[in-house]
């Protein structure tokens, strides 16, 4: 924490629109020949992440979202993965950009991934803005990443600690979670 008890930033509002602008225009070349995508986040994280990324895309494209069971205010992830928003749109035939805001064990994206293709989707893509890979358990597949980060806890730029810090538009560091409470 810094003096004033905000979160110690680890990425700057400017590094983090630089690079999101650059995975904006990797997508949309990767994407250039496809039908209208699919992009689905993943609630509550990823929606600032993708708000600001897809502002960016030009080409057709429809928004949806889902949600799994969250941290809630523990700081060690669940290897089970549980739904509990689905999503309206049906995948079967679509390409799929699957948002997220931070891989850690892997878990959460290999059960939605799995998922998705179960589901019909032509494609899936997963595009990440942070990824701990040296927490990693089981293995991802990232096509799109924004950050590698180290085993530390992040918050900010739509990442949260028991629903906190989300609007802070860079990326900290909570030394310790609830250490205040
Ligand atoms: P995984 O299934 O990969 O272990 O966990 C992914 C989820 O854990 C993310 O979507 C996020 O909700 C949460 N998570 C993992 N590491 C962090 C972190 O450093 N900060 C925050 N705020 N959430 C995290």
């Amino acid at each position: 924490m810094t003096e004033d008890g905000m979160p110690r930033e680890l990425i700057s509002r400017e590094v983090l629109d630089r690079r999101v602008g650059e995975l904006a225009d990797e997508i949309e070349r990767d994407y250039a020949d496809s039908e209208e995508l699919l992009c689905v986040g993943v609630l509550k994280g990823s929606v600032f992440f993708m708000s600001d990324l897809l502002q960016r895309l030009s080409r057709p494209l429809v928004v949806d979202f889902f949600q799994t069971s969250s941290y809630r205010g523990e700081t060690t992830s669940p290897g089970e993965v549980r739904i509990r928003r689905d999503l309206d749109h049906s995948l079967a035939g679509r390409d799929v950009l699957l948002i997220e805001d931070i891989v850690d064990t892997g878990y959460t994206m290999r059960t939605i991934m799995a998922l998705m293709g179960f589901r019909g989707a032509r494609s899936v893509r997963l595009c990440v803005l942070l990824d701990k890979a040296c927490k990693r358990e089981t293995p991802v597949q990232i096509h799109y990443r924004g950050f590698e980060v180290d085993d530390v806890f992040v918050v900010g730029y739509g990442l949260d600690y028991d629903d906190r810090y989300r609007n802070l538009p860079y990326i900290g560091v909570l030394e310790e979670p609830g250490a205040s409470e």
